[in-house]
């Protein structure tokens, strides 16, 4: 993808979604605690879990190790399924975390680059994608790190090629990111946040909302279904010129509503 193409589409994304604007660096432990309060990880459900981690327990390292079992659970149960799973996790992230750096996870950070990589992976639920965004968001390094859980958003809108493997296409997707972005921290957090706004909003997993997308102009998924939906009207069109008996057909087709046969995703 050029980077004309990517500009023009993260402007539509920005009208849609609101400014994007500049951020301070982030702490990393608190990001690797919120990204476990919540499950699903959508961002609603981290910050209700977290809310109720800070009145409940508190957000020290110090005050998770101490907290009782069935407290830290009762917290995590605001941020969604499996809370006494995510309790034992936000148990271990904090003793990893005085164990290992004194309670303070800006020295992981100070360490080179593929190393802070590795040692952040020790983290429960943080995988390539996750060290990506934690380097990013406290400018560490400026990654061009995609969400994790929005993966499907870059790679229809033609930025890098989907595999089977997760891991590949999220590569691929980052390779077309990073061409196609300025290699700064204001431009790679833009893009990612905005990417990840259209996942949660609009780009729902169940059904897409196409008819609420300011970019299907650049959506591959929506072009295939848009061409096999008047591929499959041609017949029907021509039948009726012909004077067949199609009303039935038309009236029940799949994809007579509007929009580009969703509803079939
Ligand atoms: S057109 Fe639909 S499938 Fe394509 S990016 Fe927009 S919401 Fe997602």
């Amino acid at each position: 993808m050029t980077a004309a193409r990517l500009t023009r589409i993260l402007a539509e994304l920005e009208k849609l979604h609101g400014r994007v604007k500049a951020s301070k660096p982030a702490s990393p432990w608190l990001l690797i605690l919120r990204r476990n309060c919540g499950y699903p990880a959508s961002d609603k459900a981290c910050a209700k879990g977290f809310a109720a981690l800070r009145k409940e327990v508190g957000t020290t390292a110090t005050a998770i190790a101490k907290a009782p079992q069935a407290k830290l659970a009762r917290a995590a149960r605001a941020g969604g399924m499996m809370p006494e799973l995510r309790a034992d996790r936000l148990r271990d992230i904090a003793a990893l975390t005085l164990r290992d750096y004194g309670g303070d996870l800006r020295a992981l950070l100070s360490r080179p680059l593929a190393e802070a990589r590795k040692l952040l992976k020790q983290f429960p639920t943080i995988g390539d994608p996750g060290a990506d965004m934690i380097l990013l968001f406290t400018h560490t390094a400026p990654i061009a790190a995609l969400p994790s859980n929005a993966l499907q958003v870059p790679l229809r809108l033609g930025l890098g090629t989907e595999s089977k493997a997760y891991s590949t296409s999220y590569r691929s997707a980052q390779a077309a990111l990073a061409a196609a972005l300025p290699e700064t921290f204001d431009a790679r957090i833009r893009a990612y946040t905005l990417l990840k706004e259209h996942g949660q909003e609009i780009f729902k997993p169940a059904r897409p909302l196409c008819e609420r997308c300011p970019v299907t102009a650049s959506c591959a998924y929506y072009q295939t279904l848009s061409r096999l939906r008047t591929e499959q009207q041609a017949p029907c069109r021509s039948r009726s010129q012909a004077g067949s008996v199609q009303r039935a057909d038309r009236s029940s087709s799949p994809t007579s509503s509007a929009g580009p046969g969703l509803a079939k995703k």
